[in-house]
């Protein structure tokens, strides 16, 4: 029996499951895998499964939406016509699937039903939407 006094039993950082560790690593290895190649496995993953969501992708690969997102926004991911990732088309939030997201698809009924069929910017729909930028972070 050999003593291996570099793997020893800890708790990883990300997920806390008990792992034992080599070279001091804090992370088990199915997390530092996520790391080293999450991009990897996103992208294989988007392309397995084209037709996805956004939470399907993040908890197939374990990776954090928003990393998901930032690729997507930088091009290094492509969707598919099929994805069912996209992007409001108003204010630019992730949505799964669709043009516009929840809250724009509100204002946008609401703007409708007060501005249609006026060819002047209507102050109060302006007034409106201002109000609504100042809200969001
Ligand atoms: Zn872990
Ligand atoms: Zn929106």
């Amino acid at each position: 029996m050999t003593e291996d006094k570099t793997s020893m039993l800890i708790n990883c950082k990300k997920c806390n499951r008990l792992f034992s560790s080599k070279d001091g690593s804090t992370l088990c290895s199915r997390c530092s895998d996520v790391i080293d190649d999450g991009f990897g496995r996103v992208r294989e993953y988007i392309y397995e499964n084209p037709t996805s969501s956004l939470k399907d992708v993040s908890h197939g690969t374990g990776v954090e939406a928003d990393a998901i997102l930032k690729w997507i926004r930088e091009g290094r991911i492509v969707l598919s016509d099929r994805s069912n990732i996209s992007f409001c088309e108003r204010c630019g939030v992730a949505i799964d699937g669709g043009r516009y997201c929840g809250k724009c698809i509100h204002d946008l009924s609401v703007g409708l039903k007060e501005g249609i069929g006026q060819k002047d910017v209507n102050p109060r729909v302006g007034m409106h939407i201002r109000e609504n930028e100042k809200n969001k972070k």
